[in-house]
């Protein structure tokens, strides 16, 4: 099977102007000054190492907003990176940036390098989410950059977060499908998190900010998420903001953190999924089921504790819930029996 790995670089944008509520940029990427030249040389070095032929890499340079980096710096990343795709070890570059570090000549300097991805960091497209975020654009600069960015022929990722301040589930909902509508080609969603050392986190500490719990997060999400994917939009990751040290450094102070939040999010998806079947086939609900789903979804269908399968016998009585992994794609077709 042909496995997309990102090979990831991350360079926090020091001197950031903007002041995001939820950011401390140092912590966000996990290092406190971005790589040197020798230093990305040995991760992309690393990577491409153990890369097998059918493997697909890009390098993805994460982390800050590259485009507000100057462009010297931008320049001296690009080329390094389009060495190793020339060179054929690499399939292309990704990048992430701001809405408002988009336009038409940062697109035609992008082009002149093998960037394949662009992820804008869009977070909501609700003004007063954005506002009181600090983001420092709106939703009409946001959804502008998309459209620059589809038009100049790159693939299109939006990140989006969830539970910000003044944010609500319809917000939330209104925005996916905004964006839905601008046809990105894939989506990570991030359920806020609050960070030691930033204004979020002295909101938090005066009660003027509750983040959502790791329940309500996961219970937006599978509102969301399907929205997404029944468009064919890629959901590349759902849950963490930034790297992985951030939980493990215990920087985060309050929030839904779930070391398998993505997982929850898609064993709920499946209940429902489950349910609405049941549901529509009820005269012939029998006292057994067999449940046929793919085989990597079959952990999360039974989900945590198996969770799925306790409400499931619970709600229909059922004495045997089966779960097996040999349907193709993402079907699910459940066996009624006595
Ligand atoms: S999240 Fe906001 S404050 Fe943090 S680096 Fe990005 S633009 Fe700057």
């Amino acid at each position: 099977m042909k496995r997309h790995i990102n090979i990831p670089v991350f360079i926090p944008h020091k001197g950031c102007p903007n002041d995001c509520v939820f950011c401390n940029q140092k912590k966000i990427s996990g290092y406190a000054d971005a790589p040197g030249i020798d230093e990305i040389k040995s991760i992309i070095e690393s990577h491409v190492s153990t890369k097998k032929p059918s493997d697909s890499y890009e390098i993805a340079f994460f982390g800050g907003s590259f485009t507000g980096l100057p462009l010297s710096d931008q320049e001296r990343y690009l080329k390094l990176a389009e060495g190793y795709v020339y060179a054929g070890l690499v399939d292309g570059i990704r990048l992430s940036t701001r809405p408002d570090y988009i336009d038409e000549n940062t697109l035609l300097f992008l082009k002149k390098f093998p960037v394949k991805v662009i992820e804008l960091g869009i977070q909501s497209l609700d003004n007063e989410v954005l506002m009181r975020s600090r983001r420092g654009y709106t939703k009409d600069t946001a959804l502008k950059a998309c459209r620059m960015v589809k038009n100049m022929g790159f693939l299109l990722g939006v990140q989006v977060m969830i539970g910000l301040p003044a944010d609500t589930l319809e917000k939330s909902i209104e925005t996916s499908k905004m964006l839905i509508a601008e046809k990105p080609d894939m989506v990570r969603i991030y359920p806020t998190l609050v960070i030691k050392g930033t204004e979020l986190a002295s909101e938090y500490a005066a009660g003027r900010y509750r983040p959502l719990t790791v329940s309500e997060a996961v219970s937006w999400c599978e509102k969301i998420v399907p929205l997404y994917e029944n468009s064919g939009i890629k959901v590349l990751r759902i849950g963490l903001q930034g790297s992985d040290e951030i939980r493990e450094g215990g920087e985060v102070l309050a929030g839904p953190v779930h070391p398998a939040f993505g997982e929850l999010v898609y064993s709920r998806i499946w209940l429902n999924r489950i349910i609405n079947e049941i549901e529509r086939a009820k005269e012939t609900v029998t006292k057994n089921v067999i449940i046929h789903v793919p085989q990597n979804s079959v952990s999360a269908v039974i989900g945590q504790k198996r969770v799925n399968i306790n409400i499931l016998k619970e709600r229909y009585g059922f004495l045997a819930v089966n779960v097996k992994g040999d349907s193709k794609d993402k079907n699910l077709l459940i066996e009624f029996y006595d």
